[in-house]
């Protein structure tokens, strides 16, 4: 099955994941990394390089207020600072670092340069010296650092070894390629949070092998071969029997939700490791076999495309995340950071319309969405500038699966239609 058949499936409408090969690219450092000094919505970086200064691999270059780092994913020049767009549309700060042959930084340097004594570091100081937020400490996308204070303990982790776009196949492949680590990873997530019950959610084609792999570490559950059911949301409830809101973050319910690269970071943390490499799925809907790649943060979306031999042209767009309900992208400039999973070219003779179509009131994107919107009222709302009366049908519950857009015969943009409801502030 290619992507094309994977994105139309068109007896039961919903998209059908992508099978990918089972195996990740390394590919070589690239000359030039734009760091974004961001974490999505939530930790701004102050630079602590200035242009001209020679960084290593490894060293910090950046620091939040809350002290995490951030740090040069390969040795080599500053040339700029500057802001560039972000992968979700966000026009951040950026360091931006030419390479160099210059060795990294290693052992106890790694932590010195956080201020942190190599001889007695808590996890915690590990974990931000590596550049990795736990999931236990950041708060969701409505809720502050002072909430956190009311936060029950953690009861709950589920640990995704599925991606929930169809054509992102990294956490699967992730799973089955570093099965070990992961292994030694759940040893020391059980040392940290004890009692937490873990699940990890697998691809139903993986059940047999991850129950026999992860036995006595984590219940394995495996989700049906259907987009629906991996509708993260939706299947971390279902796992874990708490309902938490759809606008609040999973910590306010006691439950931790991670994907296995996060995982893998945190265990690289724990021995040692930063946090500069981001494994990524790229697909396009033509003539491409998908591969998943392990590259340096802050890679360039055209360099990444270009060491694929995938040539965008003219109307073809550059999708960061997947084609359910990914970012089309402004610039092959925007590099990619520590939050995408995956890249989809949609070339141009596939983009079905570019125009707001009439809603024609076939009640498909209602009966499609999993928590119920009604979503043709938001769209005609946005769509005559009534965003008042649109807040009125919750469109902040949505949970940004995309799936009301994939059955629209008008192909009406609904997700965001839905989303600038959701974040009107008038
Ligand atoms: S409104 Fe659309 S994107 Fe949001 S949950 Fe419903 S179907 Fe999914
Ligand atoms: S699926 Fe599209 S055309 Fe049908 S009711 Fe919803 S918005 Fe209207």
């Amino acid at each position: 099955m290619n992507v094309l058949d994977v994105l139309k499936s068109p007896a039961s409408r919903v998209p059908t994941p992508l099978e990918c090969p089972l195996e990740i690219v390394d590919l070589p450092a690239p000359d030039k990394v734009l760091i974004p000094l961001e974490y999505p919505g939530q930790i701004l970086f102050w630079p602590l390089v200035q242009v001209g200064d020679e960084v290593a691999c490894n060293q910090v270059i950046g620091r939040s207020e809350r002290n995490n780092f951030i740090h040069a994913s390969i040795s080599g020049k500053v040339v700029e600072l500057k802001t560039m767009w972000a992968a979700r549309s966000f026009h951040v700060p950026a360091v931006v670092i030419e390479k160099s042959d210059a060795p990294p930084l290693a052992g106890d340097e790694l932590l010195r340069q956080c201020n942190i004594d190599p001889q007695s570091p808590t996890r915690v100081d590990l974990l931000r010296a590596a550049g990795v937020i736990s999931p236990w400490t950041t708060p969701g996308r409505d809720d502050s650092e002072e909430d956190m204070a009311d936060y029950p303990d953690i009861q709950h982790i589920v640990i995704k070894g599925v991606n929930q776009e169809p054509t992102i196949c990294s956490f699967r492949v992730l799973l089955r390629t570093r099965s070990k680590e992961i292994q030694q990873a759940l040893v020391r997530l059980s040392e940290i949070v004890p009692k937490a019950r873990v699940k990890l959610a697998v691809s139903q084609t993986d059940a047999d092998w991850a129950a026999d792999a992860f036995a006595d570490l984590a219940h394995v559950v495996p989700l049906p071969n259907d987009f629906r059911n991996r509708i993260e949301r939706q299947y971390v409830r279902r796992l874990t029997g708490v309902k938490v809101p759809n606008n609040a973050s999973y910590r306010s319910g006691g439950v931790a939700v991670i994907s296995v690269e996060q995982l893998l970071d945190m265990y690289d943390a724990l021995e040692g490791r930063p946090c500069i490499l981001k494994t990524v799925t790229i697909t396009s809907s033509r003539d491409f076999k998908p591969v998943t790649v392990r590259t340096a943060v802050g890679t360039s979306l055209g360099d990444l495309l270009a060491s694929q031999g995938l040539v965008v042209e003219d109307g073809d767009r550059v999708i960061m995340g997947g084609p359910m309900s990914g970012t089309a992208q402004f610039t092959l400039d925007t590099p990619l950071s520590k939050f995408q999973a995956g890249i989809h070219v949609l070339k141009a003779q596939d983009i079905i319309a570019d125009v707001n179509f009439i809603c024609v009131n076939c009640g498909r994107c209602t009966r499609a969405c999993p928590v119920n919107l009604q979503i043709h009222l938001i769209g005609r709302c946005v769509e005559f500038d009534q965003l008042t009366q649109a807040q009125t049908y919750h469109p902040e519950a949505c949970i940004d699966c995309g799936l009301c857009a994939y059955v629209c015969p008008a192909h009406r943009p609904l997700l965001q239609m839905v989303k600038m409801a959701s974040n009107y502030r008038g």
